[in-house]
């Protein structure tokens, strides 16, 4: 059966059913005209959108609908993470071809329930719609305690620049998937990356409680978010390419495509690791008790410098290696 076939009134009792209860804090959930939410008090409520669109952010012939459902919340998830802020509700807005079959609808909502219920999101309401193509976009609130919030904006010359987790993996696991080339199984770690990320919410709490002077998190690539965080800031940034956390496996995917591997760790997007400026006489402090509270490495990749420096790279001569930015939507097109 198809979506013609079964109705939107269906669909949606479907969509409502797979969904199941109502969490914490909900008042009303799916059902009538707007989700009542009850908000914890004396906390700012956090929220951000993300849109996904196939043939743009994702392609069919690759992506499952199950990993396309995680990915839309994830996307999500390390905005809020990014903040310092916890995820607690969100809509989601579906438009569909008229001709998609039912069973591709409930294996997207299971992969939105599967990463929703490993962060304790409520999917509270949304909308579906026939669309051209494949469209998810998703609205996640979140809270965060006041003197939690982490800005962009608050980088200080002499702060230490660390990322979370590693870079690149997502980016050599779509060039990977656009080769094409049916080796995929060798890959498998960094095609992963790179369809079902995992954004890292606990940490960017862990990182706020601490007391990170500014964080983003890496959607757009290292070149592009530290140019917000910096910009934000008013500062300038040195980041040197022999720190970069890059893995092996990316190393290893660079060679086969006869790329560069720091280039898909600075300038290929999604990996969805949060970059945090903080005092440097916290380092290695701070990213230990990360480590000891998260379980997941964060790496000192730089530092905070006067804002007429810029955003430099420099190699383990130091000497500014100069590249193309990462992923900007309406200039150029990396890769998708
Ligand atoms: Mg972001």
């Amino acid at each position: 059966m198809n979506l013609e076939d079964l109705g939107e009134r269906a669909l949606i009792e479907r969509i409502r059913r797979q969904i199941g209860e109502h969490g914490e804090g909900v008042v009303i959930g799916i059902g009538d005209d707007a989700a009542a939410l009850s908000p914890s008090p004396g906390r700012l409520l956090l929220a951000t959108t993300d849109m996904l669109v196939e043939g743009v952010d994702f392609q069919r012939s690759y992506a499952s609908p199950r990993q396309i459902g995680w990915k839309a919340l994830a996307v999500n998830l390390s905005d809020i993470a990014a903040m310092g802020g916890l995820p607690r509700y969100a809509l989601v807005s579906l438009g569909l071809p008229e001709t998609t079959p039912v069973e591709e609808v409930d294996e997207l909502y299971e992969g939105l329930t599967a990463i929703a219920k490993a962060h304790r999101v409520h999917i509270v309401g949304g909308d579906t719609g026939v669309a051209p193509v494949l469209t998810l976009s998703i609205t996640l609130i979140g809270e965060v305690e006041p003197g939690r919030l982490v800005r962009r904006s608050g980088a200080r010359v002499g702060d230490v620049l660390a990322v979370t987790g590693s870079l690149g993996a997502s980016a050599a696991g779509l060039a990977i998937l656009n080769r094409g080339k049916g080796d995929f199984d060798e890959w498998k770690e960094l095609i992963h990356a790179h369809l079902r990320p995992s954004p890292r919410v606990i940490e960017g709490a862990v990182l706020a409680r601490l007391g990170v002077h500014a964080m983003i998190d890496l959607s757009d690539g290292l070149a592009t978010d530290l140019d917000h965080l910096c910009r934000a800031s008013g500062v300038g940034g040195r980041v040197c390419l022999s720190q970069l956390p890059i893995p092996e496996g990316v190393a290893r995917a660079a060679a086969a495509l006869g790329a560069e591997p720091w280039r898909l760790a600075v300038s290929g997007g999604e990996d969805f690791e949060l970059l945090f400026a903080l005092p440097s006489h916290h380092v290695p402090g701070w990213l230990v008790e990360l480590e000891r509270e998260t379980g997941t490495k964060a790496t000192a990749i730089g530092e905070v410098v006067d804002a007429g420096m810029r955003v430099q790279f420099v190699n383990a001569q130091g000497e500014s290696v100069v590249f193309g930015r990462g992923f900007e939507h309406f200039s150029q097109r990396v890769g998708h």
